[in-house]
């Protein structure tokens, strides 16, 4: 079992590095075209808006003026379910793409080192970046919150790694940090010019940084020396692998897990009902 270093990303979910290669989590590909559909149906109520304000007599650059009501039209009304369906579904598509990554990693690894609660001072990519980052910020909590649950359920030792720890802005090669890094995909080191993918770096040093707290968690203050394992006896060297005994996630204590109800819930994922829809609406 390995240790591995998360990042969190938008367009590939998350990158994950177990010392020798990274592996990427790439977003789910139907996202893309939800997204555009999305937009366009907002261009259309947008549209749809501003015309039913003319036809009430006012104008659609200003503001709706207070205690006017504004009819609903037939299409306006289809345009906004319309609207609503695709955010659900947006969600769902997240959702279930953030637990397929987190069960993964839970199953690869043993020790998994990924980013405390930090509000990620940037999201990659351009665009509508205020929009984009709050969704990487969402995705980041949730896939850290996922795979501190379900670590817990397979007894995994996850390593939360502190908020200024610059893991985007340091080089994994030598570990000078370079502190005018923006956006860009892939940056070369000043120091040692080794070349980096952002995100690879990111996870490659997350990983690190997990050990590196594991190791000072095991080690005594007195001596300054490393063990070879911790009290919980997951070892600290990821090279040597470890001899833990791995718990299967399938036995999760789930008590209200009926295989008659899981049943039922598979029917109602094949044909949603609104209500199903609706209740999954949240999330993402
Ligand atoms: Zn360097």
């Amino acid at each position: 079992m390995a240790a591995v270093g998360v990042d969190a990303g938008l367009r590939v979910l998350a990158t994950v590095h177990d010392g020798e290669r990274a592996w990427l989590i790439p977003a789910p590909k139907a996202l893309t075209g939800r997204l555009a559909r999305l937009r366009r149906y907002q261009r259309r109520q947008s549209r749809q808006l501003a015309a039913q304000m003319r036809a009430q007599g006012l104008d659609p650059a200003k503001p709706c003026p207070k205690g006017v009501r504004l009819g609903v039209s037939r299409r306006r009304y289809r345009t906004r379910r319309r609207i609503a369906r695709e955010h659900a579904r947006i969600a769902d598509l997240r959702r279930d793409a953030l637990h397929r990554a987190s069960t993964g990693i839970v199953r690869e690894a043993q020790v998994i080192a990924i980013e405390g609660l930090r509000v990620k001072a940037m999201a990659r990519g351009m665009g509508r970046r205020a929009f984009r980052r709050g969704v990487a910020d969402a995705a980041l909590g949730e896939l850290r919150r996922q795979i501190t649950y379900k670590g817990a359920w397979a007894a995994r030792e996850v390593v939360l790694i502190d908020t200024f720890y610059a893991s985007s802005k340091t080089c994994s090669e030598c570990g000078a940090v370079n502190a005018a890094l923006k956006l860009q995909k892939h940056w070369q080191c000043l120091a040692c010019a080794a070349s980096h993918d952002r995100d690879v770096n990111a996870a490659k040093n997350l990983r690190a940084e997990g050990l590196r707290v594991l190791r000072m968690r095991g080690s005594s203050p007195a001596t300054g020396e490393r063990p070879e394992s911790d009290a919980r006896g997951v070892a600290c060297a990821a090279d040597a692998a470890p001899p833990v005994t791995v718990v299967p996630l399938q036995r999760r204590p789930t008590a209200n897990r009926e295989p008659a109800q899981s049943a039922a819930r598979r029917q109602t994922r094949r044909a949603p009902s609104g209500t199903a829809r609706r209740r999954v609406r949240a999330g993402l």
